[in-house]
């Protein structure tokens, strides 16, 4: 199940795919291949190193492309901590917290959502962020997966040939 990390045209990193989708980047020619594996994947005609590290040939914009939104993606992306208070919870004790309120016409998606303490929630209740005075310590905002996947707890096993990549 090797990852294959996905660099912009400025060679910043802005997803992990799959190497299947990979390969098939490679195929179209919509990528370069800067890094690759040890292992080698069969394709119709010939074998092909794995690749590890590619690079998009025309620019995309970050951000918008391909992370699911969930409770559990929210909470990694704002690493556990409530945004009102500052303190970290296990995510039985965190919910999520519409800055402006459904009630408000406030949307459900990643730059309207923080995690908050239970605590914290009931406080702001059906409130805008400024008639409470609690505004979150960071703008809610949409992640890439390569940014959740650096937040999240799978961060050591990030592949070594990655590294140099990485910032
Ligand atoms: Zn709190």
């Amino acid at each position: 199940m090797e990852q294959v990390l996905l660099l912009n045209t400025t060679f910043e990193p802005i997803a992990v795919v799959s190497w299947k989708k990979a390969v098939t980047l490679v195929f179209l020619q919509k990528v370069e291949v800067l890094g690759v594996y040890d292992r080698e994947v069969k394709s119709i005609s010939r074998s092909v190193r794995l690749p590890a590290v590619i690079r998009l040939l025309h620019f995309v914009r970050n951000g918008k492309r391909g992370v699911k939104f969930s409770r559990r993606n929210v909470f990694i992306r704002d690493d556990f901590t409530c945004q009102y208070c500052g303190k970290k919870f296990e995510a039985k004790h965190l919910t999520c917290d519409h800055l402006i309120p459904r009630s408000r016409g406030g949307l459900t998606e990643w730059t309207n959502i923080v995690t908050s303490c239970i605590r914290c929630n009931l406080r702001k209740g059906d409130k805008l962020p400024e008639e409470r005075e609690m505004l979150p310590r960071r703008k809610p905002y949409w992640p890439t997966d390569y940014q959740l996947l650096r937040l999240g707890s799978d961060v050591k096993v990030l592949p070594e040939i990655w590294r140099d990549y990485l910032f």
